[in-house]
């Protein structure tokens, strides 16, 4: 069955598949591509699916929207003022100041990260940026690691990290307890760098993904299937340099 959800002057569509799983409520998807799907019990009424639909409408337009703001990220880059750019999982806007008198600097302020550039040119704003996510990335996650690394027993000292671009991964653990991360995780939002964090945190107790780990991994974060999943919808977009 294939509805049509309306808010404001807007409408999506969504499918709906009937579920013999659930018992009483609805389960509202977002894809990361931006489709809308509901399960519902068997035999629900129509009416009664609208209505639930409805009742979450906000939620789903903002979802909606959040994913969308994530493909347009992915589009080409052109480092022109104006331009966005993820940091914890929040868009702001580039703001390029010319000077041909200072050092390239970058700063996050007013709810803007402001370059300043002697030239302006793409290169130079490019480069800015990338510096500024390393230094930020390096801070937050090391701060972030040694605040978790408190609360697990089986950790004495955070250990050291190292920033690696990579194509495919978030992080990894080698087997002497070196964590590597990727510098575009400071992209995505807290509670996913979290999830990444703790990852390789829980491998420096086992060092393998064996139902063992993810006891572990539950234990301190039972929400991490949904961290995850909201992860691998962005990994696309926030992956590209
Ligand atoms: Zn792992």
């Amino acid at each position: 069955m294939r509805l049509t959800l309306r808010y404001g002057a807007r409408t999506a569509e969504y499918d709906v598949h009937e579920s013999p799983r659930l018992t009483a409520k609805l389960r509202i998807h977002v894809e990361p591509g931006g489709a809308l799907t509901v399960e519902a019990p068997a035999g629900t009424p129509e009416v009664k699916i609208r209505a639930g639909v409805q009742k979450r409408a906000r939620w789903i337009m903002d979802h909606i929207d959040r994913f969308e703001g994530y493909r347009r990220h992915a589009l080409a880059r052109d480092y022109s003022n104006g331009e966005t750019h993820f940091y914890l999982g929040r868009r702001y806007k580039l703001k390029i100041i010319i000077d041909p008198s200072v050092k390239r600097s970058m700063r996050l302020v007013a709810g803007r990260l402001e370059v300043t550039s002697p030239k302006g040119d793409t290169t130079d704003i490019r480069l800015a940026l990338q510096r500024w996510y390393r230094e930020r990335a390096l801070a937050y996650f090391t701060s972030r690691m040694s605040r978790m690394a408190a609360d697990l027993p089986w950790v004495d000292a955070a250990p050291p990290i190292k920033l690696l671009t990579m194509k495919r991964y978030w992080g990894s653990c080698s087997p002497r307890g070196a964590v590597t991360l990727n510098p575009s995780l400071i992209k995505a939002p807290a509670h996913c760098v979290e999830y990444v964090l703790l990852h390789e945190l829980c491998h420096l107790a086992e060092h393998n993904h064996s139902p063992q780990f993810y006891a572990l991994l539950g234990r301190y974060m039972p929400e991490w299937r949904e961290a995850k999943a909201e992860l691998d919808g962005l990994a696309e977009m926030l992956l590209v340099a």
